[in-house]
């Protein structure tokens, strides 16, 4: 199943000790979504090398990467067709802009591409660097098109606490981080949050279907008390991923869908993550069963071997804005970058000819969930999830009294403290320690994967008791 070349660590790496590298980075680097202070004490893990859903550190520990990177590397690394189809467009034409009416081979087959493995409503995309540009992208799309249509009124746009959709002002402002909104003044006006459908935290009393249906009546609560007529559009991601992997109950997204028909309010449906096979079919509005006028993708486009995102515009919105709208004053120098659209035509047809969401879809999604399943039975679980290749182990006091740890212990933390020393990567939002693996992964890869992960569990239980 796999073509993978055997990447040598860089030169560079040998160059210098573990101690030196840490020390330059503590100097120079500020990293996203690091307290720079602790870490300069602490030190970065150094990472050289990477084959197929490995990784190495400068210290040559070999390490599973159960996150993909960061939900990215859907191919796995050190695929070859990927770094030739770069190499030969950087050979050819490094780059060349989309904007004053110019365009390039890559950037047109990717989107004539794009528009086959899309669900049938989409047949255009807009090209940005990164997802967090992708939204804000939605954010300027949405308002031109209730302006061109004479409802500039209808502003609002409604998302979801704890969601994610990235770290630009208006990604982080649909985003529902509170860690984020404090910092910077956020959210900028007109968007608004309703809560998530995360059963265990909020669905005491009833059935995970029952809830799903009411964690969607608070979407139209919030419609009437805005006025339909002002609301915009709804965005969320079809699995929240930073938020925790927080999988809805499967009456959730139908009956949020029905809501958005009937006050005819855009539905967008952040593909980011759950885009490109992660949730075992090509977009997790598919698993989910709705039907979107906008979705915005990245990370998996390009397995993240270059930056790459983008918009997908339904029939619905593009007609507007291709008939009716001029010119849509927006756009980045890097919209249809010929090198990381060569990439991604690459990395979509290696997803194509593995039939990598086949893999996810019938064989090791199916195998996960059911490893998984399994895990309920240690003391420590309250509940697992999974969706194709996403799961989440939530870390409890008490799973007989349905009780949280006080959070100041930090148990998700000092789990992935244990993770890194067994040489797994997963991560930990609050109790909740999540994967999302590279398509690639193979049955006997999962129970590697599922005997790291008991081992950490039973290290983190030992510590906690
Ligand atoms: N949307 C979702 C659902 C994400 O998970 C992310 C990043 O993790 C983003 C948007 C932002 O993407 P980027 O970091 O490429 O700007």
């Amino acid at each position: 199943m796999h073509n993978n070349i055997v990447l040598q660590a860089p030169a560079v790496a040998s160059q210098r000790s573990t101690r030196e590298w840490q020390q330059a980075d503590a100097e120079h680097f500020l990293h996203p979504f690091t307290d720079f202070a602790g870490l300069a004490k602490k030190g970065s893990r150094i990472i050289t090398k990477a084959d197929n859903i490995y990784l190495w550190d400068s210290d040559g520990h070999k390490i599973l990467d159960a996150m993909s990177g960061l939900w990215c590397v859907n191919v796995g690394y050190g695929q070859a067709s990927l770094v030739d189809a770069a190499t030969r467009q950087m050979k050819e034409l490094p780059f060349y802009n989309a904007f004053f009416q110019t365009s390039t081979p890559p950037a047109i087959e990717l989107a004539e591409l794009l528009s086959k493995v899309t669900p049938p409503q989409f047949k255009h995309v807009f090209f940005t660097g990164s997802g967090s540009e992708g939204n804000d992208t939605v954010v300027r799309m949405v308002r031109r098109y209730w302006d061109i249509l004479g409802q500039p009124e209808r502003q609002v746009i409604i998302s979801r606490h704890n969601g994610y959709h990235g770290s630009t002002m208006a990604g982080a402002s649909l985003g529902g981080m509170s860690g984020m909104h404090a910092q910077g003044g956020l959210p900028i006006p007109n968007i608004t949050h309703i809560d998530q459908p995360y059963w265990w935290e909020n669905g005491a009393g009833m059935s995970r279907d029952e809830f799903g249906k009411v964690a969607a009546s608070w979407l139209e609560e919030r419609i009437l008390s805005i006025g339909p007529e002002k609301v915009a559009a709804f965005i969320g991601e079809p699995v929240q991923g930073a938020g925790g992997v927080i999988v809805p109950p499967a009456t959730y997204w139908p009956e949020i869908q029905r809501i958005c028909d009937k006050y005819g309010i855009l539905l967008v449906s952040d593909e980011v993550i759950c885009g490109f096979g992660r949730t075992g079919q090509w977009f997790g509005c598919e698993t989910m069963g709705t039907k979107p006028d906008l979705m915005t993708f990245a990370k998996g486009v390009t397995s993240g071997y270059i930056p790459l995102g983008g918009v997908m515009v339904g029939e619905r919105m593009a007609k507007v804005l291709i008939e009716q709208g001029g010119e849509f004053n927006h756009g980045f120098t890097y919209s249809g970058h010929p090198v990381a659209c060569a990439v991604a035509l690459a990395n979509i047809r290696l997803i194509q000819q593995q039939k990598l969401v086949e893999h996810v879809h019938d064989d090791v999604g199916p195998y996960l969930a059911q490893q998984f399943a399994s895990l309920n039975d240690h003391p420590l679980v309250g509940e697992t999830q999974t969706c194709g290749l996403m799961g989440a182990v939530l870390l409890v006091k008490d799973k007989a009294k349905h009780q949280a740890f006080p959070s100041d212990l930090e148990v998700g933390m000092v789990c992935r403290g244990h993770c890194f020393g067994n040489g797994l990567i997963m991560r930990a939002v609050g109790d909740r320690m999540i994967i999302a693996p590279p398509l690639v992964i193979t049955r006997a890869q999962i129970d590697e994967m599922m005997v790291l992960i008991r081992r950490c569990l039973d290290l983190t239980l030992a510590d906690a008791q």
